[in-house]
């Protein structure tokens, strides 16, 4: 079965096309546009036969609480992903537009969308819950919800693979750093707890955001810096992190001023760090113990240093790298810890397309 895998941003419109059989990629490129219409027309001349794809998988964003699976799109499901707008309105909208432009440009071809938050439904009340007064949360849809979930997902699947043995009995910290970055706790497959929450600020420190910050900086900047409450949004999201203490969001760029002594991006490093190993901490409290620590994403997936920083001082926890492993580049899942550790380290390439793909052709491939 094809699959045209279609990840509609605000500027862009990923896409890709993956044979599920053989799980080979046929065609992939990204068309930098904002007209979605004209950006599908010109993915379908870049693909050459429309005919051939037999299903469209759309990544969406926010499911909210009702989507927690793949779901075949129809009026009533698009009414939905635009009522989620709401609550995810930098992405929800592009998603949206992406799958209203796949359907006029492949009239007949099956929609299917596979939602970021949908893994992290599992998560149970307790982690999930915000403490706020009830009628405010149920009124506003306030709670976590989790992002990053195709991704954290995928890897943890390939990191049980690996462990071997019982996938029910694993313990998983799944950590994905890339310009947005979030870490689960994965138990038996099933998502337990994850960093971000209502919306992709909270959690980690990433390229632009600010991650985990007390609440009442939020009112006490609309009352003194004399922004508004978008304003503040708007530095939270965009001008915070990475970029706001070192002046780079790029992590390749922070790591070489680092490596030549430049104090900020020192800083930088090890402010991003602290909260990774810090949720590790919590997480592995919450997990009772770990099987394996994955890394994803660009930073993840690439940077040794990164990983260096992002465990250390948890050997007495299980938690070390093996040295020549950790920094010899290489681009297939692996571990990096040394053989005899408690818990294995592993670094494994996300694949979220791939994953898209996967649900999208067991969904039609079951109602056939
Ligand atoms: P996104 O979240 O937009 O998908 P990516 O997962 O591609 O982003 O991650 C982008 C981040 O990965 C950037 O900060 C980039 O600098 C970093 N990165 C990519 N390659 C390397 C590398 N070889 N060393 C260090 N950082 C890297």
């Amino acid at each position: 079965m094809r699959v045209l895998v279609i990840n509609a941003g605000s500027s862009s419109v990923k896409y890709q096309v993956i044979e599920v059989g053989s799980e080979t990629s046929v065609h992939s490129g990204v068309v930098e546009s904002v007209d979605y219409e004209q950006a599908l027309f010109e993915v379908l001349e870049r693909i050459g036969d429309p005919s051939t794809i037999d299903v469209v998988g759309h990544r969406v964003v926010h499911g909210g609480e009702r989507f927690v699976e793949p779901t075949l799109i129809n009026q009533e499901v698009e009414t939905h992903i635009q009522e989620l707008s709401l609550l995810a309105p930098l992405h929800n909208p592009a998603n949206l537009a992406g799958i209203r432009a796949a359907r006029s440009a492949l009239p007949g071809v099956p929609q299917v969308a596979v939602f970021d938050t949908a893994f992290h439904q599992s998560i149970p009340v307790e982690a999930s819950t915000v403490a706020i007064p009830e009628a405010l949360a149920r009124e506003y849809g306030i709670r976590k919800y989790g992002f990053h979930g195709t991704s954290h997902r995928y890897v943890s699947r390939v990191a049980s693979e690996l462990l071997g043995g019982d996938p029910a009995a694993h313990r998983i910290i799944s950590v994905h750093l890339g310009n947005g970055s979030s870490i689960a706790a994965i138990k038996g497959g099933k998502s337990l707890d994850t960093s971000m929450g209502f919306t992709p600020l909270q959690g980690l420190v990433m390229g632009t955001r600010a991650g985990d910050i007390d609440p009442s900086i939020v009112g006490h900047l609309t009352r003194h810096a004399g922004l508004s409450v978008d304003e503040v949004d708007d530095v939270l999201n965009k001008h915070s992190g990475l970029l706001a203490l070192s002046g780079s969001s790029d992590f390749r760029t922070i790591t070489e001023r680092a490596s030549a002594g430049d104090k900020q991006a020192l800083l930088a490093v090890d402010v991003w760090a602290w909260r990774i190993r810090h949720y590790i901490g919590g997480y592995l409290a919450l997990l009772g113990g770990l099987d394996a620590l994955v890394f994803t994403g660009g930073i993840g997936e690439n940077s040794a240093l990164g990983r260096t920083k992002a465990t250390e001082g948890l050997a007495f926890l299980g938690i070390e790298l093996d040295e020549y492993l950790n920094k010899r580049p290489s681009s297939v899942a692996r571990a990096v810890s040394p053989g005899a550790s408690a818990t294995t380290v592993m670094v494994i390439p996300t694949n979220e397309e791939l994953e898209i793909a996967r649900q999208s052709a067991d969904l039609i491939g079951s109602a056939r």
